[in-house]
């Protein structure tokens, strides 16, 4: 039997819930177990936290207010793109090629089942002025293209300070600006499109990514890319254009995952836990969602010590990464090497990332 997912259970949606509303009091009466949890961090105010400079503050500001406008600019322009009248196929690659050049640097495509869905949207969207709390997405896309957008090495290896918060959201304009161009150009040829955004995602990206091979689960329960490791944030375009599909990959991501463990070890609020938990079939493992979010508030960054602790986000090349198929020995070899150059926490020195002998930091 598969668990479905319900937009309406993830933390962004319930913080948004406002006591005493009847949305809030369904909610809670059908999940009493995370009431007192919730309430807690419902009163922090995120950027209130924020410890930046002025112009990295301004900046932050300036780029959420821009991203929201553009985004949603972008969503009401599709919305208004004719669809072409006839069907006119558009190859695989060319696809891909599209969001290659938008920025994108791994793709796959994933054949949509009702499972993928969520069964019912959470509120997310109210930044897109969306009004969809509890109500079921459009089901009748039929395939996904999902595809991953690197964020900026110097903000992640900041993190959890502001230039990590500028390396996310300038992560997600991107993605959002790739999957407008794609879902644009299918919907003129006659595809029903539409596309993933920060705050628009009618399935969960994660599953998608796994599915479409884009990467493993990595232990902070985030996709892991052979190559850009944990730098990436996911897009998708949800389309009816029948494109062939992909499978997931076995990248040794998750034999890599039981040597390493330094996103948990470096975890400040110890949400990241080394048990697995199957969900649907994919390989997660268990976590305490309302630690990992209560460091969002405390820092006013979404924190990313996680994305930032990976070894695979600093490119293990490709030869090192050959040799430790399936070698323990090397695994634990990389590990070591990772730590005896960067330390158990990366340092912010662009030096020791350009420090080229088993992290090229080329990404390629
Ligand atoms: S974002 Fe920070 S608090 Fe959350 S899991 Fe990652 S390291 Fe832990
Ligand atoms: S830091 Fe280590 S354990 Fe965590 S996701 Fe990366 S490889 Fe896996």
């Amino acid at each position: 039997m598969k668990t479905r997912y319900d937009q309406r259970n993830t933390i962004f949606s319930r913080m948004r819930l406002q006591p005493s509303t009847p949305a809030y009091n369904e909610y809670y009466g059908r999940h009493p177990n995370v009431k007192e949890a919730d309430d807690a961090l419902r009163g922090m105010d995120i950027m209130k936290n924020l410890r930046a400079e002025k112009h990295e503050k301004d900046k932050i500001h300036a780029l959420m207010d821009a991203g929201d406008q553009k985004v949603r600019g972008l969503h009401e322009k599709l919305a208004s793109t004719k669809l072409g009248l006839s069907q006119k196929p558009l190859a695989k690659q060319d696809a891909l090629n599209q969001l290659r050049e938008e920025g994108a640097v791994a793709y796959g495509v994933v054949r949509l089942n009702e499972a993928h869905y969520y069964t019912a949207y959470g509120g997310v969207g109210e930044n897109l002025g969306r009004k969809d709390y509890g109500k079921s997405p459009d089901k009748h896309y039929t395939h996904a293209v999902v595809f991953a957008v690197p964020m900026d090495m110097e903000g992640i290896l900041a993190a959890p300070k502001a230039p990590s918060l500028i390396a996310t959201k300038n992560a997600y304009l991107k993605m959002a600006e790739a999957g407008y161009r794609l879902a644009s150009s299918l919907q003129q040829r006659g595809y029903p499109t539409v596309f993933a955004s920060e705050d628009f995602y009618p399935a969960p990206l994660v599953p998608l990514a796994y599915d479409a091979g884009i990467g493993e689960i990595g232990m902070a329960n985030h996709i892991v890319h052979p190559v850009y490791g944990n730098r990436i944030r996911l897009g998708a375009v949800f389309t009816t254009h029948p494109f062939e599909e992909d499978a997931p990959d076995d990248y040794g991501v998750e034999d890599f995952c039981r040597r390493c463990a330094l996103c948990l070890m470096n975890c400040p609020s110890q949400a990241i836990k080394h048990k697995k938990r199957i969900v649907n079939g994919r390989p997660f493992f268990k976590f305490d969602e309302h630690a990992c979010f209560k460091m969002f508030k405390q820092f006013g960054t979404d924190c990313s010590i996680c994305l930032q602790s990976c070894p695979f986000t600093h490119g293990i090349n490709a030869w090192v990464r050959r040799r430790m198929r399936k070698n323990r020995k090397n695994m634990d070899l990389v590990v070591k090497e990772h730590l005896r150059q960067r330390g158990r926490k990366p340092k912010e020195h662009k030096e020791l990332f350009l420090k080229r002998e088993w992290f090229d930091g080329n990404h390629r």
